[in-house]
């Protein structure tokens, strides 16, 4: 559990275990951003470049920003985020100066992924909504992640929704260079998910998780993360009236009887 939280030190603590449904995908993002970080020389002895630059891409909800976390946790990397929109709402200058102080920070505290969520609102397209404003940041963009060539042990990792929106100036080589595609997850996924976000859940027995994975058509993470929620908290309504707030601490007993059923489920 803990999905999403962060460790003191600027590392996530998201492990790949908290991932339902995307073993292909973090297969690629692994290949793409761990092998190089722990072992460059296979990169040399190739004679290749490893990647600066990865772009997911899918819809909201579905673990784009997860990935990237568990990625730098198991690599033990430092993790930047900066959130597109908030950066573009910065005022006149302070921008391209947010991003090279990120940039600064992950190069101080490498190895490190730097996670720039949104990436859409940094860089669309230039000439459609793009001004002044936004052709500075993409160029500011640019030569940071040119810059990151000597250094080697910083990754960029971004996340959008709107894949065709971005500025291609930015999928060219030696920038966002390989792409993944993060989508909605099948059944399978489903069910994996949901066994993520009720492994610490007390499940009463009839509760059919596979079922649930049928029934679920649609959701992404996001949802069944909520759904997996709401069901404790539903459990939690149930021997509500049990619990005595006054008391020093809730009836060892009562405490543990409680169980998520499949009626929490579908309430
Ligand atoms: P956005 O585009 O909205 O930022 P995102 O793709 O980055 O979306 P996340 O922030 O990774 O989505 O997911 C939100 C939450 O949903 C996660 O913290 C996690 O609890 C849950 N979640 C999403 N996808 C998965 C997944 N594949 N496995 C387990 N949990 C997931």
């Amino acid at each position: 559990a803990g999905a999403g939280g962060e460790g003191g030190d600027g590392t996530p603590n998201v492990a790949y275990e908290d991932i339902g449904g995307l073993d292909r995908e973090l297969e690629q993002v692994r290949e793409m951003i761990e092998l190089p970080m722990r072992h460059p020389e296979l990169f040399q002895q190739l004679g290749i470049e490893p990647p600066k630059g990865v772009l997911l891409h899918g819809p909201p909800g579905t673990g784009k920003t997860l990935i990237a976390k568990a990625v730098a946790n198991e690599i033990d990397a430092n993790f930047q985020t900066i959130s597109g929109p908030e950066i573009m709402s910065k005022y006149y200058g302070e921008s391209e100066e947010q991003l090279r102080e990120v940039f600064d920070e992950a190069e101080e505290n490498a190895p490190a992924i730097v996670f720039i969520d949104e990436l859409d609102s940094i860089a669309p397209k230039r000439g459609e909504t793009q001004g002044d404003v936004e052709r500075r940041v993409v160029a500011q963009l640019l030569s940071l992640m040119d810059g990151l060539e000597e250094r080697g042990d910083v990754t960029v990792i971004a996340a959008t929704n709107r894949v065709d929106a971005i500025d291609p100036a930015l999928r060219r080589g030696g920038r966002f260079d390989r792409e993944i595609e993060i989508g909605v997850p099948d059944q399978d996924g489903r069910k994996e998910i949901l066994q993520v976000h009720t492994r610490g859940m007390p499940l009463a027995d009839e509760v059919d998780l596979d079922s649930f994975a049928e029934n679920t058509h649609g959701f992404v993470g996001a949802d069944i993360e909520s759904l997996a929620k709401e069901a404790a908290m539903n459990a939690l309504r149930r021997v509500r009236p049990e619990i005595d707030l006054e008391a020093d601490e809730i009836d060892a007993e009562l405490l543990e009887s409680i169980r998520v059923t499949e009626r929490d489920f579908k309430e």
